[in-house]
């Protein structure tokens, strides 16, 4: 996308590192909050007016006060101390940043302005450290002239003037026109660009401002607009037509041991119908955990085959690939097809083998990890490309999966609040499966302090004559890998656990072999144990129905969507199944809220919206480290309304923005929407390799 517009030679540096890269981004640089310089508070009110001194912050207030002495002092450290008074009383000044002439100025009887927060110490009474002065006093009539001052956010280098001096120019010479239609601003009541863009300079507005509003429709409207022309600019694909003449989903469905729930089979009806066109699919199946989506998949692979097409399933892990494997191998059983499993350190001879498959065509189905989009393999024939948990690939995978001109539909288990849906992945199809299988109970959910971990034992050593299993989840505290300090949780939750189950325990974690995790994982599945004792790596898509209990040691430390997941690893079956939270005290604010919402509410999406509000869109949908831009000024949540509107507009300019004549006759002057997007360039447009 194009640069900051008019951006001069020589531009600050001190500029850049707030990342401010032109004029423009300085127009759109708002104050934090603005100091008053119109009024004269005497010192002796602000001893009474802040009564009891506590910390709380008080408001900045200016005074006009007289020198009265001033000395460095050594101790604690090196400061400038200014006794001041006015008619009212005393106070003092500190400064720990000053130079001779500023030592030198603070003679006896030198009058000042004293711009500053005050606050109260034992020893000096009423004290300002680091305030801003001004030198002499002014007369009433010259006080309430004064603008009110601005204060900007800013970095060490940059002083307040300077930076307002810079701002107070870009204005002058660089301040948008309004470039929406009368007719829009009328509708949504809001003014025009440039009065807001001044009116924020200029005051403190209410969050809830319509100045502030009319900032966030620039912004909404132009991330739109760069949202749909990157997306429009890839042009979709073509892909076989898949029809399933031989019929093998239709006899994959009259094989299934249950019927489909009302939503899977909208979903599939959905699926069914892309598959038919020649363009490629790129669909979504969302649905919360255990709402039943593997099936949807097995569907569209079952569509393939019987096109006489190949298909690939992918799955984020190596245990998730296998579980897929087994589950697909058992529906597919009786149908005469070929399947492989193909996932990263097979023996050489084994991979070229099952490659070969692929290459020739004998192969109609390979489930793996992403293993399967490495260069190597080779389809004679690929028709879908199926992805589980798509959210949790990366986005290069993500890229990689698109350019291959296939059929393409993503599993995922994250909800996508419907702001979401309307804003980063507006043109994304979806189908939401939003039904869980018949049978299914409400998982009961618990929170118990980490000190009355004993109480668990008894319930769970009981397990085995109920038929039931359970989970014991110790978090891996960073990045994905199991480090040491998890793995010795780990080891101390085994060895608390192991007197009282016995061979009823089973461990599996990050640092085992795959084979080894997998043959754990299958014992697992298969009840040859009760306590599966773990550390994420089951965090996704494993399926054991007689898993009614799921323990999160330090659950704390999990985030909202994590721990949502692992809950929904249980009450895949019937009967009652609980999910039980350990918690470490004290529990920070925000965990307090995480854990509180999870019992609150078992509703995915009513979980996603919160998480989306705790952690922001680009988190949410995975794509996101930190540092890059997001919307700034709109809350997806908050502004909905707003939100709906910039949409709207935002997809018609898209429509119209390659024909200028289009666009002129809709109302918006070509020359200004290239500069809305010009104003935004900071909205970068890498999230839209997201979905
Ligand atoms: P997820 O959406 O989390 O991937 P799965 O596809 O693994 O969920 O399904 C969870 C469990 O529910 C599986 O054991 C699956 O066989 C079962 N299941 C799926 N659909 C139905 C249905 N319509 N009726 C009964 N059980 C179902
Ligand atoms: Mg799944």
């Amino acid at each position: 996308m194009a640069d900051a517009g008019s951006k001069p030679k020589l531009w600050p540096q001190v500029l850049q590192k707030l990342g401010l890269t032109g004029p423009t981004d300085l127009v759109l640089h708002f104050p934090l909050r603005f100091e008053d310089e119109s009024s004269v508070c005497s010192l002796a009110s602000l001893s009474t007016e802040f009564g009891f001194w506590s910390e709380q912050a008080s408001p900045s207030v200016q005074c006009q006060v007289e020198v009265l002495e001033s000395q460095v002092v050594f101790k604690p450290r090196r400061m400038l101390k200014v006794r001041v008074k006015d008619d009212s009383g005393e106070a003092q000044l500190r400064f720990i940043y000053f130079n001779a002439s500023m030592q030198a100025a603070m003679v006896k009887g030198a009058r000042y302005r004293v711009i500053g927060v005050p606050r109260y110490s034992r020893l000096a009474g009423l004290e300002f450290i680091h305030p801003r002065l001004k030198k002499g006093w002014l007369s009433q009539e010259d006080l309430s002239q004064q603008p009110l001052r601005a204060v900007y956010p800013s970095t060490s280098g940059l002083t307040q003037d300077r930076l307002g001096q810079w701002i107070r120019k870009a204005l002058d010479e660089h301040c948008p026109d309004e470039w929406l239609p009368g007719a829009y601003l009328k509708r949504l009541g809001l003014p025009s660009l440039p009065a807001s863009i001044r009116a924020l300079h200029a005051q403190t507005q209410p969050q809830a401002s319509p100045f502030w509003n009319r900032i966030r429709l620039d912004e909404i409207v132009a991330q739109q607009l760069a949202l749909r022309r990157a997306r429009s600019s890839r042009h979709r694909a073509s892909a076989p037509v898949l029809q399933d003449e031989k019929g093998l989903s239709q006899r994959l469905l009259q094989a299934l041991p249950f019927k489909l729930t009302g939503a899977q089979h909208r979903a599939w009806l959905q699926v069914q119908t892309d598959l038919a066109r020649p363009v490629a699919t790129h669909r979504l199946v969302q649905g919360d955990v255990g709402s039943g989506k593997t099936v949807i998949a097995a569907l569209a692979v079952a569509a393939a085959i019987g096109s006489g097409f190949q298909a690939a399933v992918m799955a984020p892990t190596e245990i998730l690939a296998a579980q897929l494997h087994s589950k697909l191998s058992q529906w597919f059983e009786g149908f005469g097809l070929q399947l492989v499993f193909l996932k990263g350190g097979l023996s050489e001879r084994d991979r070229r083998e099952r490659l070969a498959g692929l290459a020739d065509g004998t192969v109609s189905l390979a489930v793996g990890t992403h293993a399967l989009i490495q260069e190597s393999v080779q389809f004679a024939r690929l028709g879908v490309s199926v992805v589980d948990e798509q959210h949790r690939f990366g986005v290069a995978q993500r890229i990689a999966l698109r350019e291959a001109g296939v059929h393409i539909l993503g599993m995922s288990a994250t909800p996508i609040p419907r702001s979401l849906a309307m804003t980063y992945l507006a043109d994304l199809d979806v189908s939401v499966i939003d039904e869980r299988p018949p049978g299914r109970e409400p998982i009961r959910t618990r929170l118990i302090a980490q000190s009355r971990r004993e109480e668990l034992v008894e319930p769970l050593s009981r397990l085995r004559e109920q038929g039931s299993q359970a989970y014991w989840v110790c978090p891996v505290i960073e990045g994905q890998q199991d480090n040491e300090k998890a793995l010795a949780a780990l080891e101390e939750t085994e060895q608390w656990l192991r007197p009282v189950l016995g061979d009823e325990l089973g461990v599996v974690h990050g640092r085992l072999k795959a084979a080894e995790k997998q043959a754990v994982m299958q014992a697992f599945a298969r009840g040859d144990f009760t306590v599966l004792l773990a550390t994420t790596v089951i965090e996704v898509g494993v399926d054991v129905p007689a898993a009614r209990v799921m323990v999160v040691d330090h659950a704390e430390r999990f985030g909202l969507a994590q721990l949502h997941q692992l809950r929904g690893r249980v009450g895949r079956g019937s009967g009652q199944s609980s999910c039980i939270l350990l918690y470490q005290e004290p529990l920070s604010e925000a965990a307090k809220v995480r854990l509180r919402a999870l019992y609150e509410t078992d509703d995915g999406f009513e979980l996603a919206r919160r998480d989306l509000a705790l952690r922001g869109p680009g988190e949410l949908l995975g794509f996101r480290q930190s540092g890059e831009p997001e919307l700034r000024f709109t809350d997806l949540e908050r502004d909905e309304a707003l939100v709906q509107s910039g949409v709207e507009i935002g997809a018609a300019i898209a429509e119209a923005f390659d024909d200028p004549k289009r666009l002129v006759k809709l109302g918006f002057e070509p020359q200004a929407v290239h500069r809305l997007l010009n104003r935004w360039h900071r909205l970068a447009t890498d999230l839209l390799t997201s979905v």
